[in-house]
């Protein structure tokens, strides 16, 4: 007697049944899912676009807004990719908000020099225009600018 090999394919159930099909089911939760998350957005809670962690909004330190919502775990990553992918003006308003953000919530310190990197590599730090001289190095009676040393630019260093 021959043996038949293809009889059991036809056995299997059908893709297709009278449930939907399995992809119809994932829009069907992506969908719920979106809902709940605009839901809780009303609620007051947010969701870092990295990491997708939710964080109350009553808490400002939690993440930092700049069209994208990041956490604070996050931001150091999410620096270093994004202030690649933008322009130089964007970039300057960005790095702004940001090293006001961490100082204002992360205990960031303004330093003149540069962190020495060898010795600390958990720090966060963003190179930024000199609030005090806005990036020209100089005070207004022509000196040079104390703050940042004549350089136009500081560091917002955020202690690991
Ligand atoms: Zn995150
Ligand atoms: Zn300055």
């Amino acid at each position: 007697m021959q043996t038949q090999p293809r009889t059991w394919l036809s056995e299997l159930p059908s893709s297709s049944g009278p449930e939907g099909s399995p992809s119809d089911t994932i829009a069907h939760l992506e969908r719920d899912l979106a809902a709940v998350i605009d839901a809780l957005a009303l609620l007051g809670v947010k969701r870092c676009s990295r990491c997708k962690q939710f964080f109350s909004c009553s808490d400002p330190g939690a993440l930092f807004d700049c069209g994208q919502l990041v956490c604070f775990g996050c931001i150091k990553a999410w620096w270093t990719a994004y202030s690649g992918q933008i322009n130089v003006s964007d970039r300057d308003e960005v790095e702004r908000k940001l090293s006001s953000w961490l100082r204002k919530y992360h205990h960031a310190e303004v330093r003149k020099e540069a962190p020495d990197k060898q010795l600390d590599t958990t720090n966060f730090d963003i190179v930024t225009t000199c609030g005090e001289c806005r990036g020209s190095g100089k005070l207004l009676e022509g000196q040079r600018c104390r703050f940042c040393n004549g350089l136009g630019t500081v560091w917002i260093v955020v202690p690991a």
